[in-house]
C-alpha cells in the first residue's frame, strides 16, 4: 500500500470550516459555495481512501463494495462521526436518492439564521465521496441545513440528472419530495 492508497488526512477544528465560510461569504458573497464544495470535492478522493484503509482494519473488509448495504451507512456513520464530521443516518427515498442526514455536523457550526443551506464543502465532499464509492457519478445537494434553524443537515444524493429534477422542481416551489417517489 502506498500513502496515496492511504492519506493521513489533515486535522483541523470545526471553527476553521465556520471562519473559512464566514470570510468567504463576507468577500465573495454568492460565489462562495461554489467555490467551497470545489475545496469539498478536491477532498472526497482522500477521504474515501481513508474510508477505505479505516474499514479495512475496523471490519477486515478491503473493497467497502463487498459490504452488505443494511451495514454500510452505519459504517459511513461511524468513519464520519470518528474524524470529526458528526454522525449520520442514510435512508433511500424513492428509487432514485438517498437522504444523509445529520442532527449535528462540524461545518454547520452555531449559526441558525442563514437565508440558505450552507454546509458547502460538505456538499462537493459527499459527492466526490459517494462517487467513489458508487463507481458513478453522483449528484449532492442540500435541501435542510441546522445554519438555517431546522433540526438537521439533510443531504440529498443522487445521478446528477436525478438531482436535476429535485432542483428544477424546488426553483418551482414544489416540496422535494415530491420528486422521489418511487415511480420516478
Ligand atoms: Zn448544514
Amino acid at each position: 500500500m502506498t500513502a496515496a492508497d492511504n492519506p493521513n488526512l489533515v486535522c483541523l477544528g470545526p471553527a476553521a470550516l465556520v471562519s473559512l465560510r464566514e470570510s468567504l461569504e463576507r468577500t465573495l458573497g454568492d460565489q462562495a459555495a461554489p467555490l467551497m464544495q470545489e475545496v469539498g470535492y478536491a477532498s472526497g478522493p482522500e477521504m474515501f481512501q481513508s474510508f477505505k484503509s479505516w474499514l479495512n482494519a475496523r471490519a477486515g473488509i478491503a473493497d467497502p463494495g463487498e459490504l452488505d448495504a443494511s451495514f454500510l451507512g452505519p459504517m459511513v456513520s461511524d468513519f464520519f462521526e470518528e474524524k470529526g464530521w458528526g454522525a449520520v443516518a442514510i435512508e433511500k427515498l424513492g428509487d432514485s436518492a438517498l437522504a444523509i442526514d445529520a442532527t449535528q455536523w462540524a461545518e454547520a457550526g452555531s449559526e441558525t439564521t442563514a437565508a440558505v443551506p450552507s454546509c458547502h464543502l460538505t456538499t462537493g465532499l459527499l459527492a466526490a465521496f459517494l462517487t467513489e464509492l458508487a463507481g458513478d457519478d453522483v449528484a449532492v445537494m442540500q435541501v435542510e441545513c441546522l445554519t438555517c434553524g431546522d433540526d438537521r443537515c439533510r443531504f440529498l444524493a443522487g445521478s446528477p440528472a436525478a438531482l436535476q429534477r429535485v432542483f428544477d422542481a424546488m426553483m418551482q416551489g414544489r416540496p422535494y419530495s415530491e420528486l422521489l417517489t418511487t415511480s420516478q
